[in-house]
């Protein structure tokens, strides 16, 4: 079971995944606590973290995902982990949901506590008094003033991933305002209806992939590369259809053109003919004029003729 346990501090996050670990045999990360453990090594880590947790800021969120991300990867995390403290911002959640995918790990659910912030001040005293009274040393930012410096970054930077999570339908809100030990039952009996729900879905899921199996195979569907193949040869087909005809429209035009230039020629050849005949008539003397003008005639209208061949001849200059 992998669990996200939400809510400000002092909200009861430690108490009840302590009570997580031992129901389920799960481990509890807690981001803070890994903190501390390195502000006390010194470890480059920790010397990052120490005056920003000392005040009541966020450590970068690139430190923590990596410190997750890390976590997550050791062999006591492989049955499921609780996760407190972390992710506490949306840059966080999203890195996480990332990191989740990347291994093919589902997150089970995500438990808000949520609590009156009247109240917390007053559990984190408490909370103080007794460990003092443990004679164990107090954290550094369990003071009033940087408690209210945790709680506004809780609302600005971490109660927006309540949002993130009903989205993803993951959110489970439980009234953290109940003494202890009820609010332990109402997280196991939340996360027992989770679980029912789960194995229902599972068990759905195998159903419909039994039922696929059994159906005989259809025909298996033409591979994608044969059927570009396909295209490619109704594609080249269609284009020598379309040379063919062209060059069969191109022939045509031609022996139109030979046609019109043929008979153009021959009306050059009728005017020039006659052109003749009428100075034949002028050189015998007789009706001189008319013959010189039929003359003319003839000639012009074989100059015409051959400056206009035909209206095919010219479709055919064009043409070309
Ligand atoms: P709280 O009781 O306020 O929830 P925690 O023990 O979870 O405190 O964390 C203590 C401090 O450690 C935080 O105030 C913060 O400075 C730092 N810290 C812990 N977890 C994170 C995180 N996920 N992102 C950034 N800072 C964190």
């Amino acid at each position: 079971m992998r669990l996200i346990l939400l809510g400000p501090p002092g909200a009861g996050k430690g108490t009840q995944a302590q009570r997580l670990v031992q129901r389920h045999g799960i481990v509890q990360l807690s981001t803070g606590d890994m903190l501390r453990a390195a502000v006390a090594a010194q470890t480059p880590t920790g010397l990052i973290a120490k005056d920003i947790m000392a005040n009541g800021g966020l450590v970068p969120d690139e430190v923590v995902v990596s410190i997750i991300a890390d976590r997550i990867e050791q062999d006591d995390a492989r049955n499921g982990f609780i996760l407190d403290g972390f992710p506490r911002t949306v840059p966080q959640a999203e890195a996480l949901d990332a990191l989740l995918k990347k291994k093919k790990l589902k997150l089970d659910a995500v438990i808000e506590l949520r609590v009156n912030e009247s109240a917390l001040l007053a559990r984190v005293e408490k909370r103080v008094t007794e460990m003092l009274e443990r004679g164990e040393s107090v954290r550094a930012d369990d003071t009033p003033e940087v408690l209210s410096k945790r709680l506004a970054n809780y609302r600005e930077q971490t109660e927006p991933l309540v949002h993130h999570y009903s989205d993803k339908r993951k959110l489970i809100t439980i009234d953290g305002m109940m003494p202890i030990e009820e609010v332990t039952a109402e997280i196991e009996r939340v996360l027992a209806a989770v679980t029912k729900a789960d194995e229902a879905a599972q068990a759905a899921k195998r159903k419909v992939a039994s039922k696929r199996a059994a159906k005989p195979a259809r025909a298996a569907k033409p591979a994608k590369a044969a059927k570009s193949k396909v295209k490619a040869k109704a594609k080249t087909k269609a284009k020598a259809k379309r040379t063919v005809k062209k060059a069969a429209k191109k022939a045509v035009a031609k022996k139109t053109a030979r046609k019109a230039v043929g008979k153009a020629a021959k009306k050059v050849s009728r005017g020039s003919k006659k052109a003749t005949k009428a100075s034949a008539k002028a050189r015998s003397g007789t009706r001189r004029t008319a013959a010189k003008a039929a003359a003319g005639r003839g000639r012009k209208a074989a100059k015409k003729v051959a400056k206009r061949p035909s209206k095919a001849a010219n479709r055919l200059t064009k043409r070309r």
